[in-house]
């Protein structure tokens, strides 16, 4: 079980761009990162009005002088310090990643980016080169992927236990949208503006953290695909609010990815099932802490997190015992601990490590990128099949 023995010689001197007063995912950073003490935030440029930000970071504790008007300042300036940052979080709107993450790089920093990662699979492919160049972390925040009982999943299906893949279905589709709520919410509107969301809504915001999950837990390749997409709300087309995709996989295997903002009454709804030829496994983020597990001709069970029939119950996921509802912000936290322990070990160059640590990469935001102009180019074709 995780203990707060293991620590490192200095915590990261780390900063945030974005994320700022009344953000919907900035405290979800912070609160995460700051779990086991790797992560010291100690400056920022939290917002687009850089009073704000400034005030945002004053009211953080930070010292104010360390709370910048831009991204561009943050990096410059702190890049002159003996104590300046050492790695930043971007958690700013899609349309500004690819800018911020690789100014953050040429500024020598370690990136932590929110996803979708960019618009286009090339910008993607230019960062992955930069963050190799570098030698720098390179992770995408796909938070989902820090819940212990998918690592369980992962380890079921590495195992065998499932028998051959057959199918896997996705869905995460919530009804925060069924209205347009776009007409009072900040945060709803960018989402639906092809200039700042990108060239999709749901699938980018809501598809691509399935997407990451499916390829996390089965390791499939996708061969094919065919996508569905439509806005129920008209003013929100091009991008769609509602969108279906059909997979064929290079195994041979199929499957499905549902994304929806209009699905009315559900709160998140995200789920993925994996069918094998012996037995299915599926998981549900409402309910995280559990995972079904069916074996053909025998009683459904439920596997619980923390218990010791599990395969994996490895330190940085186990915080607490089984019975204690774990969630969100331990999740974060435990892909935070991977990111401060990738990071440690770039900086003492200690590949081996390196080369155990798993964590969501700059490859698997790009895979995400790549799934989403597929996604885009099936769609804008009536639903036509495109090769991968
Ligand atoms: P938001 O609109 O609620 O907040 C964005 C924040 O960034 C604001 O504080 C804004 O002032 C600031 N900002 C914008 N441009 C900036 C710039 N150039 N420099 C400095 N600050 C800037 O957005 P949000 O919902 O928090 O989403 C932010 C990102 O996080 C998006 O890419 C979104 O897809 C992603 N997100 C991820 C998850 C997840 O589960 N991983 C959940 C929600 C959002």
């Amino acid at each position: 079980m995780f203990n707060e023995e293991s620590h490192l010689a200095a915590p990261i001197r780390w900063g945030m761009v974005g994320g700022g007063r009344g953000s919907e995912i900035g405290y979800a950073h912070r609160a995460s990162a700051a779990r086991d003490r790797f992560f010291a935030l100690t400056a920022g440029a939290f917002d687009l009005d850089a009073a704000r930000g400034r005030e945002f970071g004053r009211d953080l504790g930070l010292d104010p002088e360390r709370c910048y008007a831009d991204y561009q300042s943050l990096f410059a300036q702190e890049a002159q310090r003996d104590d300046g940052i050492q790695a930043v979080s971007i958690a700013t709107p899609n349309s500004t990643h690819y800018a911020i993450s690789k100014a953050a790089l040429e500024a020598g920093l370690h990136v932590i980016c929110e996803k979708p990662l960019t618009f286009t699979c090339a910008e993607a492919q230019e960062l992955a080169d930069l963050a190799k160049a570098r030698h720098k972390l390179f992770a995408v925040m796909y938070g989902y992927s820090g819940f212990p009982m998918l690592h369980q999943a992962r380890a079921m299906i590495e195992q065998g236990l499932l028998g051959d893949i057959r199918i896997v279905t996705m869905q995460f589709a919530h009804g925060f949208h069924s209205a347009p709520i776009e007409e009072h919410s900040p945060g709803a509107k960018w989402r639906m503006n092809p200039a700042i969301s990108g060239p999709t809504y749901v699938l980018g915001d809501l598809g691509t953290h399935t997407y990451y999950l499916m390829e996390m837990l089965t390791g499939l390749e996708v061969d094919e695909l065919c996508c569905m997409r439509q806005s129920f709300i008209q003013s929100r087309a091009p991008l769609e609010d509602n969108a279906h995709v059909m997979f064929k996989f290079k195994t041979g295997a199929v499957g499905t990815l549902w994304a929806s903002s209009v699905n009315a009454g559900s709160m998140h709804q995200q789920k993925i099932r994996v069918i094998g030829s012996k037995a299915s496994i599926e998981w549900w983020d409402e309910h995280p802490n559990q995972l079904r597990y069916e074996i053909q001709g025998q009683p459904a069970q439920l596997l619980d997190r923390g218990m010791p029939y599990l395969l994996k119950n490895d330190a940085i996921c186990s915080r607490i015992g089984g019975g204690h509802a774990e969630g969100f912000f331990e999740a974060w936290a435990n892909l935070y601990h991977r990111f401060a322990m990738a990071i440690d070990a770039f900086e003492r160059a200690d590949q081996a490590m390196l080369d155990t640590l798993w964590y969501p990469d700059v490859q698997a935001g790009m895979n995400g990128v790549r799934w989403l102009e597929a996604c885009v180019e099936s769609a804008d074709q009536g639903a036509k099949w495109v090769k991968f």
